[in-house]
């Protein structure tokens, strides 16, 4: 099947601000994918050029097998797309508004099953200015889905919900991508791309610097494992088997290559019995996808402001 997003070489720069620096982007039909990047790294002028709201200055494009510089009325038919700013009109309730969006399209969902799907059955006659903020929210997603989309574009979908919002905006995202749409979105939560993307892109200083499902940029970044505990008392960090350094609450930090970690806390443990001290809060944690976001924006570093 011919993917929903293929891009090469995509350009935009604004003045002497080379936002988008040779982006290369693959998305395939019925996945997600999750744009990560710090801020100013060119997601949004990206995303924007995909939904047909801005022009490119170079490279190949094509959203649902479209260009959308050139046929971007026809394609957004077929699109989503809930920005970061609320759209809804603040005067009437959540169902007038889905059932005036609805006639946009040719082929709506129903109104009463997207309020349900986007959970605001109790909101449904409420006017829109009484909402929440994460009630807002849930009606742009309510809003971006009621055209039934082939493709759907969310900006930063749970930015200020609360943890409970989260994890139930994010079931209706899984729901929405088992009857087969296709979504792309941008998050700062890397906890967000984790849990909802089947591929990640990360953008940085306009260019794309890693790509590919979680567990693999992960792995990718040769993450180190650390081991912590507590210093026993009467032991000071010279006495211990292996070398670390140790915090002013004394925190003892170990950082190891994944093939030492077995070894290392089998000396660790063999030393503290034969000593009779405990370990306490003994943990060994391995660098998840935050870490390795973190490894990768740090080497590319923040180059986007430079003259043309
Ligand atoms: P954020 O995470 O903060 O939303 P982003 O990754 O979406 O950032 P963009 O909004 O695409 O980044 O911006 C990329 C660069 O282009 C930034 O340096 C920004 O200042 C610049 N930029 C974006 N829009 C414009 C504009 N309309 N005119 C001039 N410069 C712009």
């Amino acid at each position: 099947m011919a993917a929903a997003v293929e891009v090469r070489g995509l350009t935009k720069s604004y003045g002497n601000v080379h936002a988008v620096r040779g982006i290369d982007l693959t998305v395939e039909p019925g996945s997600v994918t999750a744009v990560l990047g710090p801020n100013g790294a060119g997601k949004t002028t990206t995303m924007e050029i995909l939904e047909g709201f801005r022009d490119r200055d170079a490279g190949e494009v094509r959203v649902l097998g479209l260009d959308p510089g050139s046929n971007g009325k026809e394609l957004r038919e077929r699109l989503g797309i809930v920005l970061q700013e609320t759209a809804a009109e603040a005067y009437l309730t959540p169902r007038e508004v889905l059932a005036m969006h609805a006639r946009y399209y040719p082929h709506p969902r129903d109104v009463d099953e997207v309020i349900a799907l986007v959970g605001l059955t109790e909101k449904a006659r409420a006017r829109v200015k009484t909402l929440s903020g994460g009630q807002k929210r849930r009606l742009d997603v309510g809003l971006g889905i009621i055209g039934d989309p082939e493709l759907l574009f969310l900006d930063e979908p749970t930015t200020g919900f609360d943890p409970t919002a989260r994890r139930s905006a994010w079931e209706v995202i899984r729901g929405l991508t088992g009857g087969g749409t296709t979504i792309v979105l941008t998050t700062h939560y890397i906890d967000e791309a984790q849990a909802l993307a089947d591929n990640v892109v990360v953008i940085a200083a306009g260019r794309v610097v890693a790509e590919g499902p979680p567990a693999v940029i992960t792995a990718a970044q040769h993450s180190l494992a650390t081991v912590t505990f507590l210093l026993p008392e009467g032991v000071t960090v010279g006495d211990l088997p292996v070398q670390g350094t140790v915090s002013s609450s004394g925190l003892v930090e170990i950082t190891l290559a994944p093939a030492d970690e077995v070894p290392v806390v089998h000396r660790l443990t063999g030393w503290a019995l034969e000593r009779g001290v405990p370990l306490q809060d003994l943990r060994v944690s391995r660098a998840g996808l935050e870490d390795a976001y973190l490894a990768l924006v740090a080497e590319t570093g923040d180059a986007v402001d430079v003259p043309a």
